[in-house]
């Protein structure tokens, strides 16, 4: 489970501090695909740095299986980061390397076996449907591809939970849809635990149960997608 628990951020500017995010309650439960919708500037991407332990809260805690992200350091911060796989906007792939080695990047980082780091992203590649496109370079492919090698990527350590940031927000309506269906069958099949952050209200209603909404840093509104979106 993740559980967000009072947690405010404040950054200090030149003119003063700007409340980031504040005091959100959040809780997430193991297997769940939980949404965050809200406009550019809402908190979104604070709250997800937060999650996987780039920046500190100001106040309040942020809890991963009782574990708190502000508490770790060193190895056991690196641990705790590989059971988070993030997927972007822009994919963030490496423009140099193949497919293949864009997946296996997080496993050569773990000091993975290359055989082993191999036959893992062979596994991978199945997994997102690029069998054939192993030695493409990301150049040679369609936005849905990179976004389908970013997942592959994001997926090699074995996360526990998937954060999916703006993931689709490059996407053209038809390959969102493939994605967000692909993302589906990941949840189901490895019981991931997948955050869905997004300005896109028909992603979060198309896979998501629970969902938060966020603007100026707050919760707004929170609950099942079936009562969030009902139309009185
Ligand atoms: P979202 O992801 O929903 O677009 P962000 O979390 O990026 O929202 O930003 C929330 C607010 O915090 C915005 O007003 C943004 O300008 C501000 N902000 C984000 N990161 C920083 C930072 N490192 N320093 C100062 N202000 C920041
Ligand atoms: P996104 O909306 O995709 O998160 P942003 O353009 O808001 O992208 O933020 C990109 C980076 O700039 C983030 O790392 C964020 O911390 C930083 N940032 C955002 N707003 C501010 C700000 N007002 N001052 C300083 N850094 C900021």
């Amino acid at each position: 489970m993740i559980r967000f628990k009072d947690v405010s951020k404040d950054y200090r500017t030149k003119d003063g501090a700007l409340t980031a995010v504040s005091d959100v309650n959040i809780e997430i439960k193991d297997g769940e695909i939980f949404g965050i919708v809200g406009y550019s500037g809402a908190g979104k991407s604070t709250l997800v740095r937060m999650l996987d332990g780039l920046e500190a809260p100001t106040q309040g805690e942020i809890d991963i299986n009782g574990i708190n992200m502000a508490k770790l350091k060193g190895y056991r911060l690196r641990k705790q980061r590989q059971k988070i796989g993030m997927i972007f906007q822009h994919f963030n792939l490496l423009w140099s390397r193949t497919v293949i080695d864009n997946i296996a990047l997080p496993l050569e980082i773990a000091n993975v076996p290359k055989t082993q780091r191999i036959a893992r992203a062979e596994e991978l590649i199945k997994l997102v449907g690029l069998e054939g496109r192993e030695h493409s370079y990301p150049s040679e492919l369609s936005g849905g591809q990179k976004q389908r090698v970013g997942i592959a990527r994001a997926l090699a350590n074995e996360p526990t939970i998937l954060i999916s940031d703006e993931a689709t927000s490059a996407l053209d309506p038809d390959t969102t849809n493939e994605v967000l269906d692909l993302l589906l069958k990941i949840n189901k099949q490895m019981n991931l635990t997948i955050l869905l952050i997004t300005h896109e209200m028909h992603a979060i209603a198309k896979i998501c149960q629970q969902v938060a909404v966020m603007d100026s840093g707050r919760v707004v509104e929170s609950g099942s997608v079936f009562d969030v979106f009902r139309h009185p």
